[in-house]
């Protein structure tokens, strides 16, 4: 090793999922929404003609937090915006997680957790799930310089009813909880009503998964304002221009077409309960899932084979290489169209394992 590389900072990065191109594939292994954007979005696509990429964007993403704070009837001292909640959970856990005592997640978790800990030296501690994989909220009432966890949990989709939430939040006022809320809009209510109560309560939500905005990069973050004003102090000491003008307008007119944004969170739930009965049908099984995904496992096909054999048919679904997870495959709920060409493969893959 010579001198200089001494000096840099090694760490092993996420691994985010393939972004395979090309038509005819389907594409169910990132938790993308299959539904395009709402129409009220692309609309506003015309004001960026002109002049006005010009200039520098709103440091504060005032439309923005705006926007947020009406559908979620908080203040906008309450709401902290960032380029997806990847970035807001980064610079959380630069503000919040900053003790000698060590952070808490599940073992089995969203992956970047563990990451941006080592990327920023924070120690921490996973708690194993039952054996069901849920989340123990029993075991979260401990000596701990922070907490964090998503619901519904990664990859399993399991969603945990808000007195659980609760449980883990009131146990825990010496430290900043965060709850990462991706995929809250498919499952039940928000933690974000428990905000008026906890001042220790950081609630991360994201406009990737169910507002079809993943390449837009706009995510968020409600808590309160001595929370949001910390996060805005780290941000504005490290860049104070994350958020793109482009995300800032089209992310607020998003939150414009409620409408739109109801019915198409409620068709893929629909395809997702009818997905259900198909894996079930066919063998599988899995955590009664309450996000746009479903982690399935089968009692006699290998996963990593099926997910190698779904490639080879430009099916393409997300394996995980890793302890108690690598006979499960996580499956986005795609469109109708797009699981029935899944599950047309499925039937003829297992007729082998049949009879
Ligand atoms: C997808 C996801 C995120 C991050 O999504 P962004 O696109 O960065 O907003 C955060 N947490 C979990 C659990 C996710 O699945």
């Amino acid at each position: 090793m010579r001198r200089w590389e001494e000096a840099i900072r090694c760490v092993t990065p996420y691994e985010p999922g393939e972004q395979p191109k090309g038509e005819d594939l389907v594409k169910l292994n990132t938790n993308e929404n299959p539904y395009p954007p709402s129409p009220a979005v692309i609309a506003r696509l015309e004001e960026l003609k002109g002049g006005i990429l010009r200039k520098y964007p709103d440091p504060a993403s005032a439309e923005l937090v705006k926007a947020l704070g009406e559908r979620y009837g908080l203040g906008e001292d309450r709401i902290f915006v960032g380029v997806g909640s990847d970035d807001v959970l980064a610079l959380s856990f630069l503000t919040f997680f900053n003790s000698q005592r060590p952070v808490l997640f599940p073992d089995i978790t969203y992956s970047f957790y563990k990451v941006w800990a080592e990327l920023f030296g924070v120690p921490y501690v996973t708690l194993a799930l039952d054996g069901e994989f849920g989340i123990r909220p029993e075991d979260y009432q401990r000596e701990n310089g922070g907490v964090i966890f998503p619901n519904p949990n990664a990859p399993t989709g399991l969603y945990m009813p808000l007195d659980e939430v609760e449980r883990i939040v009131a146990g825990n006022q010496d430290s900043v909880v965060i709850v990462d809320e991706a995929y809250v809009d498919f499952a039940g209510p928000s933690a974000a009503a428990l905000l008026g109560k906890y001042e220790n309560l950081l609630v991360v939500q994201t406009f990737s998964k169910s507002r079809s905005l993943a390449g837009l990069r706009v995510g968020f973050a409600m808590g309160s304002p001595r929370l949001i004003k910390a996060l805005n102090d780290v941000k504005y000491s490290f860049n104070s221009y994350t958020m793109n003008l482009p995300a800032q307008i089209l992310g607020a007119a998003s939150l414009g077409d409620e409408a739109y944004f109801q019915e198409t969170v409620d068709r893929i739930k629909e395809t997702r309960e009818r997905a259900k009965e198909r894996f079930r049908g066919l063998g599988f099984s899995f955590p009664d899932s309450q996000a746009n995904f479903l982690f399935v496992t089968h009692p006699r096909a290998e996963a990593k084979e099926l997910f190698e054999a779904l490639k080879r048919e430009r099916i393409y679904v997300r394996y995980f290489h890793a302890p108690r997870l690598d006979n499960y495959l996580r499956v986005t709920i795609g469109t109708d169209g797009e699981m029935e060409k899944l599950f047309e493969f499925l039937e003829r893959y297992l007729e082998k394992y049949s009879g």
